[in-house]
């Protein structure tokens, strides 16, 4: 690959392995992905979605492998990558008895945001999220659509280039589930931002650019949704997605569950 064209990576995965203890979480997973696309990281329960992510965001070190966010390799420059990532945890991570904005704040302060900077991005934020008249509200008011969205609005204060989301809806109404996806759908278009979308609902990656498929720690799959139905011989994702892991129905959970 050109230089150039590796510049534009937003995100780029080699080679990396993971275990914990006797038990291999991740094999070997690469991929790249660029600035302007959405791509849906797609498997099951165990698949070892959360622990990729960990691995980017530093939470701890592979066991081999590397990890280039712009280019960075976080092995070396973690501060400067961890700078141009916003991230929704799987499990939430708001303080609840805080208020919404206070949490933006506190948020912005940690990335070291000058405060006037701060207060224009939090107002501009919870405007595009709806949540402008909730700003004094305690997030422990809130429903857990809502706090997914305030989420969200404080992973993108400090203006990331890629966004990490796990499972970002489960728990969530079928209505919540649906808006938290179109905004982040919608977010592409800007062409400002990667999103990594990690899920295990197959009628989530419809609409990604790119659908990987993770399972027991391999990429089984990369490419278009399209591309995915191909490979399957199937008509839809999930007799796709099944053909390929080789699982029974059950493994696709109901939506909002
Ligand atoms: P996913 O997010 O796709 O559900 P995880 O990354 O959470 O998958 O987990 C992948 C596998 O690694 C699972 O089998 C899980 O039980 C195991 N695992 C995850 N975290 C730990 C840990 N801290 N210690 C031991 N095993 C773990
Ligand atoms: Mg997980």
């Amino acid at each position: 690959m050109q230089k150039d064209e590796e510049e534009m990576a937003v995100l780029s995965v080699d080679g990396l392995r993971k275990s914990y203890g006797s038990f291999l979480a991740l094999d070997g997973v690469a991929f790249e992905m660029y600035v302007g696309q959405f791509v849906a990281l797609l498997g099951p329960n165990g698949a070892g979605k959360s622990t990729l992510l960990q691995l980017l965001t530093g939470l701890f070190a592979p066991d081999a492998g590397t990890i280039r966010i712009l280019g960075l390799n976080i092995r070396t420059h973690l501060t400067e990558g961890l700078a141009k990532l916003g991230v929704v945890f799987q499990q939430p991570t708001l303080d609840l008895e805080l208020t919404v904005e206070a949490n933006l704040r506190y948020h912005a302060d940690l990335h070291g945001l000058p405060r006037s900077l701060a207060r224009k991005r939090i107002e501009e934020l919870l405007k595009r999220f709806d949540l402008i008249d909730r700003r004094h509200d305690r997030a422990r008011t809130l429903s857990g659509g809502n706090r997914r969205r305030v989420e969200l609005a404080r992973s993108l204060l400090h203006e990331p280039s890629l966004l990490l989301m796990d499972e970002a809806t489960v728990g969530l109404d079928p209505a919540s589930r649906k808006d938290i996806l179109n905004r982040i759908l919608q977010m592409r278009k800007d062409g400002k931002l990667g999103v990594l979308w990690t899920t295990h609902l197959v009628d989530e990656v419809e609409e990604a650019d790119r659908v990987i498929v993770l399972n027991r720690g391999r990429v089984l799959f990369q490419g278009t949704p399209a591309e995915l139905r191909r490979e399957g011989q199937a008509e839809t994702i999930a007799e796709a997605f099944l053909k390929l892991t080789g699982y029974s129905q059950a493994v696709l959970s109901v939506p909002g569950s």
